[in-house]
């Protein structure tokens, strides 16, 4: 059996550093599965081109990989402002809830998108800025500005985001221009629409509505980025079609002590509701600049392939680092060596009631048992996919076939899953043989290797489910 399968997935966020032809080509070819486009500052023109070309060079390599389009959500922005501020520790700043701010008895003023803030903020509150590397503290509150003063200073551009740590942002789930870009998305194919700032179950609910009326059957993924977010987390799962930790926002609205167990609950979490999980962001934040990682970044890494993530996620390393084929490869060398030495287990944990499931369950017991085998799955809807992913079978891969093309590129977000798009016959044993002959074709299998099957067969006109033991010829 081919030993260089990968059960935990790479998703990388396409830049001015990533989107020409070429270094895509040796993104896709190093082995990402799932391409994001971050919305926050991206044009549906950009977004078109950028889907076009990636569809084009998939199939160029003979890989087609995921689009994920990732969209703002309830985002607090400061104003456009001319060039770039310097704030010093003890000056004070107005925010002003309207207009673009002019300055009132020299103190300089700021305006944002959100003319609530007034009222969601109070005396003492501290506000964060651009990722929390300025903190404002409120002194004193009027109806049409916030007066603040610096208590961390530093620089301050145009259009910064900002943070209420607690306090939740009451702005609607998705903006119109979010729906202007999902319009976009829908139309060009998108796999996933990650939404950022998901609070409740309502937000995804109201995503997948709006995907429904733009026809679109994409997947739908939760950003937990504040602590509304965590607050709801089991009730977003279960509305949700994945979870992302999204670690960036998360590290500035939580304290950044609580993200390790923050990460690690919510991982724990999206394996039991079956659910797929990415870990995202900082992972190899020194790589933008520089050719090899650091050794706190592989430990890192390695702590998600530990927890059984189904993907990892890179941000800024691949959209404007200088490395971000390096990056790809070195996830990969650490999901290999981790993945090669944690024995062969599964997970009792996630909730195995039907019999439908406790069958999946018995494939891998017995995929284990004879060792060096995968379990192949034929599917039009995916659903016991997930199922079959979240028991998380270590050195046993998962060969999904499926004539839905859409659903073959969702399907590689998931952990151990290996999909492929095949066209079905109606003689169920030749699409068996043929799903083989591919996988011999590609080196998956070789000779006298042993499959698992998982299929229904008819028998008299009746659907029943079956688990195979093939031997390779
Ligand atoms: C994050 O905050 O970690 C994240 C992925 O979101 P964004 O990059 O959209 O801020």
């Amino acid at each position: 059996m081919k030993t260089q399968y990968r059960h935990t997935k790479i998703i990388f966020t396409l830049g001015p550093a990533t989107e020409s032809e070429e270094v895509l080509e040796e993104l896709i070819r190093s082995g990402a599965d799932i391409c994001r486009l971050n919305m926050a500052h991206a044009t549906n023109e950009w977004c078109e081109q950028m889907a076009e070309r990636v569809k084009k060079v998939g199939e160029r390599v003979g890989k087609d990989i995921a689009l994920m389009m990732d969209v703002k959500g309830p985002e607090i922005r400061t104003s456009k402002i001319e060039g770039v501020w310097e704030l010093m520790v003890g000056e004070k700043l107005d925010i002003m809830m309207r207009g673009n701010g002019e300055s009132k008895g020299g103190v300089r003023s700021i305006s944002v998108n959100y003319p609530e803030m007034t009222e969601a903020v109070k005396e003492g509150d501290v506000i964060l800025v651009d990722s929390g590397l300025v903190h404002l503290k409120v002194l004193e509150k009027k109806p049409d500005y916030i007066r603040t003063e610096v208590v961390i200073g530093g620089k301050l551009g145009s259009k910064r985001h900002i943070n209420l740590p607690g306090i939740r942002v009451n702005l609607p789930a998705l903006t119109e221009q979010d729906k202007e870009h999902i319009k976009i998305g829908a139309k060009n194919g998108m796999a996933f629409f990650a939404l950022s700032f998901v609070r409740e179950a309502k937000d995804i609910e109201e995503l997948k509505q709006y995907l429904k009326d733009c026809n679109s059957n994409a997947r739908v993924i939760a950003k937990i980025e504040d602590q509304c977010g965590l607050k709801n987390l089991d009730a977003i799962i279960e509305a949700s079609d994945g979870v992302m930790v999204a670690r960036g926002d998360l590290g500035v609205e939580c304290p950044f002590e609580q993200i390790p167990i923050i990460q690690k609950m919510t991982v724990e979490k999206c394996i039991l509701y079956g659910k797929p999980v990415i870990v995202a962001t900082h992972l190899l934040e020194s790589m933008t600049y520089a050719p090899v990682p650091t050794r706190a970044e592989v430990s890192d890494v390695a702590q998600a392939i530990y927890e059984q993530t189904d993907a990892v996620m890179l941000s800024g390393e691949t959209s404007v680092g200088k490395y971000p084929v390096q990056c790809v490869e070195t996830i990969k060398k650490v999901v290999a060596h981790v993945e090669s030495i944690i024995p062969a287990k599964h997970n009792e944990g996630p909730l195995i009631l039907s019999g439908k499931n406790k069958m999946l369950r018995s494939a891998v017991v017995l995929a284990q048992e004879i060792g060096n085998t995968g379990i192949m799955v034929f599917t039009r809807r995916g659903e016991s996919i997930q199922k079959l992913s979240s028991l998380r079978p270590t050195r046993c891969p998962l060969y999904v076939f499926t004539d839905d093309h859409l659903l073959s590129v969702q399907l590689r977000l998931l952990w151990g899953v290996e999909p492929f798009y095949i066209k079905f016959f109606k003689d169920r044993n030749q699409t068996i043989e043929e799903a083989v002959k591919l996988l011999k074709e590609r080196q998956y299998v070789i000779e006298n290797d042993y499959l698992i099957v998982l299929t229904n067969i008819l028998v008299s006109r009746k659907s029943i489910d079956t688990i195979q033991l093939r031997k390779v010829e």
